[in-house]
């Protein structure tokens, strides 16, 4: 079969990939877009249940996110503003308490000035402010602060966490664990995060932050990819798993796992690299990138959906979301945009989740039912899983993000996003200084100029 052709073949419809297309082809090329899964959007997918829509990944907007804001204005996708965290309770230790008895709690084995902070909001506590050493977010990759590329336990121990808030951050952490993860990478995020906070909100939904200044996608995150892949000249091709790209002086082409071939003056990569490194790349990376391909770390969030019968909150500590030390770890609840709770969504991340993986999803819906039972009995008959999505398991991306590990911040973030010959990276693992999708989009469209500069 003859191959297709366009200028440019972009690999990965979520946030970079997309970008990087509608950048191109705003210079003049033509772009073929090819997307593994039968949604666009990637890593911002929604779903949606009767009883409304949930994000299962990216949500929040934050007030600097200058890239996304402007395609939401130019493809005219109503903005909502983000519901503040609806309040969470705790229960560490065995005991269930409301975040207000939580500072002077029998069961609180935080010490000092940690105990007035919600387990919650201790990562922000230790990483924010004065506890965070860097002069900006750009200073991240520069060699002056290279000693702090160590792993993130190293770093709370010389701020003086005690072992108990170590424990708990442990639980909120958006890395598999807080020994191998870097410090320094963690701190860049924080830094840039800090930019459009006045306060950190200690009942955040997300690590993303929330309140005045931040917003969601009214009806859905994914409303926003596929505006933008209606607005290419180009439908998306859907259910084009890529397995191999070959590149030569002149051009390159990608084929497809069942013998599909396109062909292109130049690829753009957008796919993490948790699913780049199952692609054969002709002739092959080399060196420290082609470490970073194979090599890099990337943390696992599970989203349980829930939905429940008779408001339980009312009946114990008042509130509706749940921080916990146990192995289902947080229940948020979902809010209306009146601010009424109408689901719940257990959110695990890190090595967690990455343990209840390993549990089929029936299994893994019915221990969170249970567990959620055991630990807050008003639950007990009143609550319904609706879905488990696993982004390790149930998506092309494999992935939740990309975490720096302890010395490769120095290693790798120099190399990762180099051009290999015709073929461009994109996609958050290729971020400087942003976060989420407000990062994606950023590297979408650093790696379309890249080619219109060599195009020019
Ligand atoms: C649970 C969760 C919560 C989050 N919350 C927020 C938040 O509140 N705010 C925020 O800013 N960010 C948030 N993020 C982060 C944000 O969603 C991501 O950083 C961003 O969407 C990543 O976009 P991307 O284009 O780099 O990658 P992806 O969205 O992963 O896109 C890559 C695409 O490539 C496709 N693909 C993979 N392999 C192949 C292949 N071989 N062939 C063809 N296609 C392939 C995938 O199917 C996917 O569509 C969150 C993420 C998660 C998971």
């Amino acid at each position: 079969m003859a191959a297709e052709a366009a200028d440019v073949i972009v690999i990965g419809a979520g946030l970079a990939g997309l970008n990087a297309a509608l950048n191109l082809e705003a210079a003049g090329l033509s772009v073929i877009v090819l997307e593994a899964a039968d949604y666009v959007g990637g890593r911002t997918r929604t779903f949606d249940f009767p009883i409304g829509s949930i994000n299962a990944g990216g949500q929040t907007i934050g007030p600097y996110y200058a890239r996304l804001r402007d395609l939401v204005t130019k493809l005219a996708v109503p903005l909502i503003p983000a519901p503040r965290g609806l309040a969470m309770g705790n229960y560490v230790n065995g005991s269930l308490m409301s975040s207000a008895d939580w500072p002077t709690s029998k069961a609180n084995k935080t010490v000092g000035a940690e105990r007035k902070v919600q387990p919650q909001a201790l990562e922000f506590f230790y990483m924010s402010r004065g506890n965070n050493p860097l002069p900006d977010p750009e200073s991240w990759s520069d060699a002056t602060q290279a000693h702090y590329d160590i792993p993130l336990l190293a770093y709370l121990r010389s701020k003086g966490a005690s072992d108990e808030a170590i424990r708990l951050i442990d639980v909120t952490v958006n890395a598999p664990d807080l020994s191998s993860a870097s410090a320094l990478a963690y701190l860049r995020d924080i830094k840039w995060l800090e930019w459009g906070m006045a306060q950190p909100d200690p009942n955040s939904q997300t690590t993303y932050g929330a309140g005045a200044g931040y917003h969601e996608i009214a009806g859905g995150t994914q409303r926003l990819p596929e505006a933008m892949a209606r607005a290419l000249k180009q439908e998306v091709r859907k259910k084009q798993l890529v397995r191999s790209i070959d590149v030569t002086d002149r051009g390159a082409e990608v084929t497809t796992h069942d013998g599909v071939r396109y062909q292109g003056k130049y690829v753009v990569s957008a796919v993490p690299f948790s699913a780049l490194r199952y692609v054969d790349i002709r002739p092959n990376l080399a060196g420290q990138q082609l470490a970073a391909v194979q090599q890099s770390t990337h943390g696992n969030a599970i989203r349980v959906f829930m939905e429940f019968t008779a408001p339980f909150w009312e009946g114990d500590i008042g509130e509706p979301g749940l921080f916990s030390d146990t192995s289902i770890e947080r229940v948020f609840a979902n809010a209306d945009e009146a601010g009424k709770p109408f689901a719940l969504n257990c959110w695990l991340n890190g090595n967690g989740a990455s343990r209840l993986d390993q549990l089929p999803p029936e299994a893994m819906s019915e221990f969170v039912v249970e567990e959620l039972a055991r630990i807050r009995p008003s639950t007990r008959g009143r609550v319904k899983v609706l879905k488990v999505h696993s982004w390790a398991k149930h998506s092309a991306s494999g992935c939740c993000r990309h975490v720096y590990n302890a010395g490769q911040v120095i290693a790798w973030s120099e190399v990762m996003a180099k051009s290999h010959g015709r073929l461009h990276f994109a996609g958050e693992q290729t971020r400087s200084i942003e976060s989420g999708m407000e990062a994606a989009a950023t590297t979408g469209e650093r790696a379309a100029y890249e080619i219109i500069e060599r195009e020019s």
